[in-house]
């Protein structure tokens, strides 16, 4: 049963690789008319102090999130833990040992594009960081695109940050186990992040969702700014299958890059529970 309430429970901020504050996030949140917020920086819990407390003085329901990356058969993969202790010991080293290659990876991205004749792209995109222990490949985008290199961060991606484009580096982030250990160890429940994005074969999305669910794992975003309506239906059938709790969020990053915007998205199928059916 769905209910009435918007709920997001995807989004990032500056303490990320999204374009607001947390508490402006909160409160575009608000104006849009979400009832109920997680704010789910990757690898990061430095932002949802100030986010909860914007919230509590908006009147808005706030849930404690995280977005952690994995490497999962030699690809990455997103697990999203909601209702988090942002204070746990165990979850917040985890997360900062998560985070402890992106300088280093970031360096060598700008090494690679120098090459191909864009130079000072580790200054570029730092200039857009607003955490220097989260650069991203979205903060080098967005320095491609004010460079004029190319049009959009979807054109940066496709031409430059991708496997076997100049400008990508491989990286090794945590293993699932440990993601979705550190997030039921604080008290949270991990959901499988925009399933519709991974390049997997059939039988290795049922072994991933398998041990997934093996670790503990509870649910799996159906409805999300990264999937189509064609993909809302076959996660929807996915969760069914399995037995995942349904989660639904934007992934909003910024005002004018993304395509959903906070809340804006359409509701979980009605068949599916809730990732949030028992919060409240
Ligand atoms: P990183 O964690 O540094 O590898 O960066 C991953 C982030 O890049 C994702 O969270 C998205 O915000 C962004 N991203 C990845 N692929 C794309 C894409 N095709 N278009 C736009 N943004 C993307
Ligand atoms: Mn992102
Ligand atoms: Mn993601
Ligand atoms: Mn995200």
């Amino acid at each position: 049963m769905e209910s009435a309430l918007n709920v997001d429970l995807h989004c990032h901020s500056q303490v990320s690789d999204g374009m607001l504050p947390p508490a402006e996030l909160a409160a575009r949140a608000r104006r849009n008319g979400v009832d109920v917020l997680a704010l789910t920086d990757h690898d990061e819990v430095g932002g949802l102090h100030e986010a909860a407390a914007a919230s509590r003085e908006l009147g808005m329901r706030f849930v404690p999130g995280v977005e952690i990356s994995v490497t999962w058969a030699g690809e990455t993969v997103h697990i999203v833990g909601l209702r988090v202790d942002p204070d746990d010991a165990v979850l917040v080293e985890g997360l900062r040992d998560t985070r402890s290659g992106r300088e280093r990876r970031a360096r060598e991205m700008a090494a690679q594009l120098a090459a191909v004749g864009i130079p000072d792209a580790f200054e570029g995109a730092l200039v857009h960081v607003g955490n220097p222990q989260l650069i991203s490949r979205t903060h080098f985008a967005r320095f491609l695109v004010e460079r004029g290199v190319c049009k959009d961060v979807g054109e940066v991606f496709q031409n430059y940050l991708v496997e076997g484009k100049p400008g990508y580096v491989p990286m090794r982030w945590a293993t699932l186990a440990d993601a979705v250990g550190w997030i039921r160890g604080a008290g949270g429940v991990a959901a499988i992040a925009h399933p519709g994005r991974y390049p997997y074969t059939p039988l290795q999305f049922h072994a991933l969702y398998d041990e997934f669910l093996q670790l503990g794992g509870r649910g799996i975003e159906v409805v999300t700014g990264s999937h189509t309506p064609d993909q809302y239906r076959e996660y929807a059938e996915v969760a069914t299958r399995y037995g995942f709790l349904a989660s639904r969020g934007s992934d909003f990053h910024g005002p004018e890059e993304s395509r959903v915007d906070l809340g804006g998205l359409p509701p979980l199928p009605a068949q599916l529970t809730p990732i949030w059916h028992d919060w409240f």
